[in-house]
């Protein structure tokens, strides 16, 4: 049987920021799924490649069998639509106006509409409760309504596939009901594909029998709501605590952001020194930061992301010139730092023969009988020729140290007063 949507290691992005990175998929026809994911994971810009809007630079996307871009107009409109965030509309056109635009493709460019344009126009407004809004020019709605007005539209147009980018998010708690059982009633009865962006995972979770969860640009989890909505999943992906439970009797999944998220100051009067580059660390010296915690940081380059962040939250760094491998000046600076903390904590940092010295000052925490916390998956992360920052790190994990995953898995970790 022929996908509804086959993506086939799909590379696409913006000039200057790659997204989607070597992406596959396959979905069947009268599928339901939720595409989960943090800010900037690339959901979007997976839609925009399945409406043909941004040509990937390499891959294949097909819609029922055809390339997306190689569907002639009006044959990609009966087969896919988005319905969108937000609709930019300069000119004041009504709702009733923008529905029947989701009839043009049908409707050809110099025809008028039929009976069925416009059973179909007044059919979309009934189902979206727009019939009230009907006259009334789009911009001069609240988001609510002319997030209804949207949805409208595109069922006018009648496709076979519907991705829905958050478009709910604008709606009250009974309206959002409406039309996710509305859009849940395409799918079962009329066998319409569904893809929908949520932010809401336990929305997500109901109305969808499969997940699909992204995270810088590729696919991370792909399942059922019970397989992809783990609390390991959630936490390596959101860089949140999270709890995950699942009614027994109702097999209902509900996500709570988790208790012990420490308390804004709960770090006050705690040292930590940090060692990071390149933004690896950005996340560890936000949320410390947050947290009251004392930070210094370094050895890093000067221009590094990470040490631009540092700057930006005050944070005392002992710094290299750009590019330069640490110099013993440079060392003996954050050695100068790190000197009073309570503790030192490695970001995921990859290592080159150019930072491999910053292992000293971990060396000389531990020696000086400090807890040290080391970010997991070092052994990815070593470029150095003979893998000499692994042995370096698994010697210090044999003195002591301790593993964390992330930053909410390292804080409950960290000395307290
Ligand atoms: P999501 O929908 O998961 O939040 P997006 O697909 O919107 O993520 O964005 C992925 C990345 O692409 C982000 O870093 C974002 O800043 C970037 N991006 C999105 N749209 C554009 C654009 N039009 N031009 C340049 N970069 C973009």
């Amino acid at each position: 049987m022929t996908n509804a949507i086959q993506l086939h290691q799909v590379t696409a992005g913006y000039r200057d920021t790659p997204v989607l990175q070597g992406l596959s998929l396959e979905i069947e026809a009268g599928e339901m799924i939720g595409i989960l994911g943090p800010n900037g994971a690339g959901k979007s810009t997976l839609f925009s490649v399945l409406s043909g809007l941004l040509r990937p630079s390499s891959g294949t996307v097909k819609l029922n069998g055809i390339e997306v871009h190689r569907m002639p107009p009006a044959e990609r409109a009966r087969t896919i639509a988005v319905v969108p965030q937000e609709l930019d509309v300069p000119v004041p056109y009504t709702v009733e106006e923008i529905v029947m635009m989701g009839r043009i493709s049908a409707i050809g460019r110099f025809s008028s509409p039929s009976d069925e344009d416009r059973l179909r126009v007044e059919r979309a407004l009934v189902y979206t409760d727009a019939t009230d809004i009907r006259h009334r020019p789009l911009n001069e709605l609240s988001g609510g309504e002319r997030q209804r007005a949207i949805v409208a539209m595109v069922l006018a147009q009648d496709p076979r596939i519907i991705l829905m980018d958050e478009a709910t998010s604008h709606l009250d708690l009974n309206h959002r009901l409406e039309i996710m059982q509305l859009v849940e009633r395409l799918n079962r009865d009329d066998g319409v594909t569904v893809l929908m962006i949520s932010h809401d995972l336990q929305i997500a979770a109901e109305f969808s029998r499969r997940l699909i969860l992204l995270d810088h640009g590729t696919v991370v989890a792909d399942g059922t709501p019970s397989a992809v909505l783990t609390e390991d999943s959630l936490r390596r992906v959101y860089h949140c605590d999270v709890r995950v439970h699942q009614d027994p009797h109702s097999g209902g999944i509900s996500i709570l952001a988790a208790p012990r998220l420490p308390a804004p100051g709960s770090g006050k009067g705690i040292h930590i020194h940090t060692l990071g580059g390149g933004g690896c660390g950005e996340a560890i010296l936000r949320r410390l930061t947050l947290c009251g915690y004392t930070l210094t940081s370094g050895v890093l380059n000067h221009g590094d992301k990470d040490a631009e962040v540092a700057g930006a939250l005050g944070t005392s760094t002992a710094l290299e010139k750009p590019f330069c491998p640490i110099s013993r000046e440079a060392l003996d600076e954050a050695r100068k730092l790190a000197r009073n903390a309570h503790a030192l904590v490695l970001a995921p940092v990859p290592f080159g023969s150019g930072n491999l010295a910053n292992l000293d000052l971990l060396d000389e925490a531990l020696a000086a009988g400090k807890p040290v916390f080391i970010a997991t998956g070092f052994e990815n992360r070593d470029y150095t020729r003979n893998r000499d920052a692994v042995a370096r790190v698994q010697a210090l994990l044999t003195r002591g140290a301790t593993l964390f995953q992330d930053v909410a898995d390292l804080i409950p970790l960290l000395p307290t007063c």
